[in-house]
């Protein structure tokens, strides 16, 4: 019997992922697991080749790109903010691959709107397995708010947050906390990126401040939906909102 899958299987069953990594042994095993896992990966070995891919007048935007960040042309964490400033294509989910484990590499791609990011050496299998968290954590978003009162509503004016409709009693550094993160729904905001929001020049504080305050936060979340856990610890990171 002879098959022809890739006639059987529609398109969009094997969502294109964008690899943007110089070292070809790295990109080939990697694209090996997500070939595994049912992903079409595009290899490119250079930011101006990405660039083409990511344009909006190429037929097929990939629907993730795995980014490292030392690329012979420049930087993944340049490509990462660019792609944010996309009209068309600034959703797009992005995985950072990091040569170097220091935290504030990590900490500078996700401020810049980076989903994930993987420390090299890393599992294929494992960015395999984040490839389809993200995209998955990508597409429930936009269905989420359409189809269901979203849980949380950010009254700016007002300064009120209201969870499940009922409003909710905070002091002004608490609400500042959560407007911080709600603001970047499923992004990883860093202490000092917190601290500065809720504090502003007001330099009584340190990370402990910060600690302090989310941990009252989510006494009064808990208080009012126990069967909630919204705000996530990312340690050695920040805080991240997943609703
Ligand atoms: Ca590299």
């Amino acid at each position: 019997m002879f098959h022809r899958r890739t006639q059987l299987q529609p398109a969009t069953t094997s969502p294109r992922i964008l690899i943007v990594e110089d070292e070809d042994a790295i990109a080939e095993t990697l694209s090996y697991a997500l070939r595994t896992d049912g992903f079409t990966p595009v290899h490119v070995r250079l930011l101006a080749d990405a660039r083409r891919e990511l344009s909006s007048s190429s037929p097929v935007a990939p629907a993730l790109v795995v980014l490292d960040v030392g690329l012979p042309d420049g930087t993944g964490f340049d490509l990462c903010r660019e792609i944010r400033a996309m009209p068309e294509r600034g959703n797009i989910p992005i995985i950072m691959l990091t040569a170097r484990s220091e935290e504030i590499d990590r900490v500078v791609g996700l401020e810049l709107g980076a989903d994930d990011y993987v420390v090299k050496p890393f599992s294929p299998r494992e960015v395999s397995l984040r490839v389809r968290t993200v995209l998955r954590r990508a597409s429930a978003a936009p269905t989420s708010t359409t189809t269901r009162a979203p849980l949380f509503v950010l009254d700016a004016a007002a300064q009120r947050i209201t969870l499940g409709g009922e409003a909710l009693s905070l002091t002004r550094r608490e609400y500042l906390l959560l407007k911080t993160l709600l603001e970047r729904p499923r992004r990883i905001c860093s202490r000092d990126m917190l601290l500065d929001a809720a504090w502003g020049s007001d330099a009584e504080s340190g990370d402990r401040t910060v600690d302090t305050h989310i941990k009252t936060l989510r006494a009064k979340l808990k208080a009012l939906r126990p069967d909630l856990d919204p705000i996530e610890t990312h340690r050695g990171l920040g805080y991240s909102v997943s609703v």
